[in-house]
């Protein structure tokens, strides 16, 4: 028996008008192919393996490393001193300290052509150890700290926190710290008030009930078996450190120790359609971006493709191993020259300002919970795609760069080209904060650049929360990127 074909009523102008003139926001959970969920939650698993073992930025570009390494990726700074050139489909890295990394692909097209460039940073908010951190306080040692980024304090108390670092010891010898994240490590944590006694803390400001100085951290509290000693329970502590790992108290004087939450990734929701985590901001785009130039289209492409995944973002991008530094205009400078004939600074020059880079961050998706600080209709969402925005900054747009409209609507076409859905990304209403990324350092070196990434609940929080399809159209969108900018 033939069915009959149903017949749908006819478009009224109206319907055609709206369909041609207005933007089309969907959620993608509805817009994509069946055999694409499967590869959406494949592509989730990678990213929370990733994630749960890169929880630090040094752990993160290590990982990373290892994987360029296995991929045939060769150091640029081994390359230097020879007198070889770089050939198309060449690839090559450059770790900066081992916190910062820069790597690439390179193209067929001269580097005077341009790069096609994507950003993102791998260092999240945290609590740090203080210079002199360990105590001992009315029977307990405690290691006195600063914290790392823009947290709000009172998040970080009550949970179970592990100790990552980096310590060099007096002998010289460099230890990479982990405790707390195997099952059966013991963990630490920031102690909280009981509310029965909180009355006069609950009558506080949420900026004051909490004190910076007072985020101490509960490290042990039994005693060193000699009375004839002082402070015995620090002593306990600090005589296990020195069993384990050979540290003495002045080693933490320099030493880099990051508490982080002990949580892993999780799928989130019943229907796992997003995952909740440490530390997403920024290392769900740092994954995608990662693997979007490891997954390029072509083995060799047109033009030369490079990636930037940076340190000391949350603080201001600071340091020889943030984005104001130089690193990333040396980085091309030889590039350059291990890719052209003759090298001067002005084909470096000519090189930047062809340039064009997506740079990567969350954005701060829309909260039904906290409605009255968002525009719904320039916030992200959730579930809705990949994140353009134009500019970021807060009150007047100050201390952001913004995009240019001639670039804005190329990555627009391109990603609408490939049936990437986006969407919009303005922080917050006006005046209501803001905040920035690494974009204006890479545009101040006169390369195009346009903001972009994934939408972030709960941003700065011990466990932030993404959406699976979020992740993978922005993995999508930065492979189109990198293709075809
Ligand atoms: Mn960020
Ligand atoms: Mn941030």
């Amino acid at each position: 028996m033939k069915t009959k074909p149903v017949k749908e009523d006819p478009k009224t102008p109206g319907q055609i008008l709206s369909e041609k003139l207005t933007f089309d926001l969907k959620n993608c959970w509805d817009t994509i192919a069946p055999e694409e969920r499967p590869k959406i939650q494949e592509f989730a698993e990678g990213y929370k393996r990733f994630l749960n073992q890169g929880k630090t930025e040094r752990e993160f570009v290590g990982i990373c490393l290892d994987r360029l390494r296995a991929d045939g990726f060769v150091s640029l700074d081994t390359l230097l001193d020879s007198g070889n050139k770089l050939q198309p489909g060449d690839r090559v890295y450059w770790n900066i300290k081992g916190k910062s990394l820069v790597f690439g692909v390179i193209g067929r097209r001269s580097p005077k052509e341009g790069l096609n460039i994507l950003g993102a940073h791998v260092d999240s908010p945290r609590i740090d150890l203080k210079t002199n951190p360990l105590y001992e306080d009315s029977g307990f040692a405690l290691f006195d700290t600063h914290y790392y980024g823009g947290i709000k304090h009172y998040q970080w108390t009550a949970i179970p926190l592990a100790m990552h670092g980096t310590v060099i010891t007096k002998e010289g010898k460099n230890v990479s710290l982990c405790i707390g994240e195997e099952e059966g490590d013991p963990v630490f944590t920031i102690t909280d008030l009981l509310p029965h006694l909180a009355q006069d803390q609950m009558q506080k400001k949420a900026s004051e009930f909490l004190d910076g100085e007072a985020l101490n951290i509960l490290a042990g509290s039994e005693p060193y078996q000699d009375d004839k000693v002082k402070n015995r329970v620090k002593l306990l502590v600090l005589s296990l450190f020195h069993e384990q790992y050979g540290i003495v108290e002045e080693d933490f004087a320099g030493a880099e120790i990051e508490f982080v939450p002990t949580f892993k990734s999780r799928d989130l929701g019943l229907d796992r359609s997003m995952i909740g985590g440490y530390g997403h901001d920024d290392r769900c785009c740092a994954y995608a971006v990662f693997q979007a130039l490891l997954h390029a289209e072509t083995e060799v492409p047109e033009k030369t493709l490079i990636c930037i995944l940076t340190d000391k973002e949350e603080i201001g991008s600071v340091g020889n191993t943030g984005a104001q530094s130089r690193t990333f205009e040396n980085f091309a400078a030889y590039l350059c020259s291990k890719t052209l004939e003759r090298y001067t600074d002005i084909e470096l020059r000519r090189c930047l300002e062809h340039s064009v880079m997506l740079c990567a961050d969350v954005n701060a998706a829309y909260d039904p919970n906290y409605d009255s600080v968002y525009d719904k209709k320039t916030a992200s969402h959730l579930g809705k795609g990949m994140v353009l925005s134009k500019y970021t900054g807060r009150g007047g747009k100050v201390g952001g760069s913004e995009a240019n409209a001639e670039f804005c609507q190329k990555v627009q076409g391109i990603l609408n080209k490939n049936g990437i859905r986006w969407q919009f990304g303005d922080l917050g209403k006006v005046d209501k904060g803001g905040g920035g990324t690494i974009a204006l350092y890479v545009a101040n070196l006169g390369v195009e650049v346009l903001d972009c990434g994934i939408p972030v609940l709960s941003m700065h929080s011990p466990f932030e929360v993404i959406s699976k399809i979020d992740l993978y159209t922005t993995y999508q969108g930065f492979r189109a990127f990198l293709q075809e900018a």
